[in-house]
């Protein structure tokens, strides 16, 4: 139960820890992975954030965390999409939420990669994880769409004498010019359509990144910056699945993974500011009132409200987590290409991810408020560096501008009006513009399409 000395010392309370979605085994790999953070990875995030440097050694000191859901016998723990979420959530909460979120890029690299991974795969790539400390990302943010990630137009495959020749620009890609081995989108080669999609997995001998452009407000240490992939070789066996499951691996792998462990990374992050707001404000006093500043009914208010609505949004993570859990054996079990477990929940997760970034830029904004002054400055507290970071998640893709839309779109028009690579044609525009144009305005747009319907 909650006691006094416990908030001045540790933050928030167990009790408010939704620890029955978790078992023995994954609460005291819980347990072991706090003391982690704590001893290894938190002591690094300051410098890592002030000099942006790529957190490896944190990322290394999570040792079997690495392969959380691969198989045991090839060094993994085994684990579930409910320990994902635990695991993403301690280390933001924890440790360091740079490190946090190349570990979610890391793991929804591995998974994707897992869906349908060959032999080579498994011997090169997924045996290796855990004892060799490899470090994986996902590159599919494209220059020229922005945060619609899922449109990679600037890239391109042809086939070649016992492969392919393929190209991808990425405009982010966390854990750039730092990961052992990225897996990337692009179009099918031979593609007709954008989502005509191939998913690869190269190592990093053959991606350009450039590091020193990382500058960033926040998740400083992720170093998120541009890649290039320029007309590489690529042997047929580094092909995720087969050409064309791209769209299918975005549904199943990638989407799932990335938004399920990211929303715990927000969720982490709001936690830490709480615990940070806990303990500051149970110790500092007001010797002229002799109150401290947590006797003010207007901080107990705010901490209130930060824990209520940052656990509605945990119990989503975890719920959904589970949902996961129980279409996948835990975790464990291989989805055929075109068939979906998680990607079963694909709305519920972006009502997810929504929910999370909404409240993590909120929490982090009140629990500096609580603080005050005190947490404007970097030390002792350390409180601005997770609303740095927080306020990552809202821009993230896909981002809350398009979530909130692709939500509501759905529940009005239907889930085909998302219109992902813009093929549904909206005949309500059309007739609506039709009717401004006046007889000549028709002839001579009638002229123009009958002549590119001829070309
Ligand atoms: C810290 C960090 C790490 C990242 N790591 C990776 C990574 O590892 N791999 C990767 O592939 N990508 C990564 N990204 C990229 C990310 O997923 C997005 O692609 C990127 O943030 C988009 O930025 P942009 O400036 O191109 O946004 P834009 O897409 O240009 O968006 C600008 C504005 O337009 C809005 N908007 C866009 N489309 C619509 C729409 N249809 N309707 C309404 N509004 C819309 C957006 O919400 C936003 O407000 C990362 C981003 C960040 C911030």
């Amino acid at each position: 139960m909650a006691t006094a000395e416990g908030a001045a010392k540790h933050g928030l309370d167990e009790m408010f820890d939704p620890t029955f979605f978790l078992d023995e085994e994954q609460l005291a790999l819980r347990a072991q992975l706090i003391e982690i953070c704590e001893t290894k990875i938190r002591p690094l995030a300051d410098q890592n954030d002030r000099t942006s440097t790529f957190p490896r050694k944190s990322l290394e000191a999570l040792g079997p965390f690495l392969g959380l859901l691969l198989p045991k016998e090839w060094g993994g723990l085994g684990q579930s999409h409910r320990m994902l979420v635990a695991t993403t959530e301690t280390i933001a909460r924890y440790g360091d939420a740079s490190c946090a979120m190349c570990y979610t890029m890391h793991i929804g690299a591995v998974e994707a990669m897992r869906l349908t991974a060959n032999e080579h795969q498994i011997e090169k790539y997924l045996k290796r994880i855990v004892p060799d400390r490899l470090i994986g990302t996902l590159s599919y943010s494209d220059p020229e769409t922005g945060s619609h990630f899922w449109y990679p137009m600037a890239s391109g495959a042809t086939k070649a004498d016992g492969g392919y020749m393929v190209t991808k620009k990425a405009s982010w890609t966390t854990s750039g010019g730092f990961a052992d081995f990225y897996v990337f989108q692009t179009t099918s080669p031979d593609f007709k359509e954008y989502s005509d999609l191939t998913v690869w997995v190269c190592d990093a001998k053959d991606a350009e990144a450039k590091p020193g452009e990382w500058d960033a407000l926040g998740l400083r240490g992720n170093q998120s910056g541009s890649l290039l992939i320029d007309n590489k070789f690529m042997a047929n066996e580094q092909m995720c699945g087969s050409v064309g499951d791209g769209a299918w691996s975005n549904d199943e792998g990638v989407d799932p993974f990335f938004l399920i462990s990211s929303s715990a990374c927000w969720n982490g992050i709001s936690l830490g500011t709480i615990d940070i707001a806990i303990r500051h404000t149970t110790r500092k006093t007001h010797k002229d009132v002799g109150l401290r500043v947590c006797d003010y009914p207007t901080i107990q208010d705010a901490v209130g409200e930060a824990i209520i609505d940052t656990n509605a949004v945990r119990l989503m993570n975890y719920s959904l987590a589970k949902a996961m859990d129980d279409v996948t054996d835990n975790g464990q079990k291989v989805i055929a290409p075109g068939e979906y477990g998680r990607g079963s929940y694909l709305h519920w997760l972006w009502q997810l991810k929504f929910a999370a970034a909404k409240n993590v830029a909120h929490v982090v904004d009140k629990m500096l408020h609580c603080c005050g002054g005190s947490a404007f400055k970097r030390e002792p507290l350390q409180l601005e560096r997770y609303l740095r970071d927080g306020k990552a998640a809202w821009v993230m893709g896909p981002t809350n501008e398009v979530l909130r839309q692709f939500v509501g779109k759905t529940a009005l028009l239907g889930i085909e009006s998302l219109d992902y690579w813009n093929q549904v044609v909206n005949q309500r525009a059309i007739d609506n513009e039709l009717k401004k144009l006046d007889a000549e305005g028709k002839r001579a747009l009638a002229a123009r399409l009958l002549a590119e319907a001829e070309a």
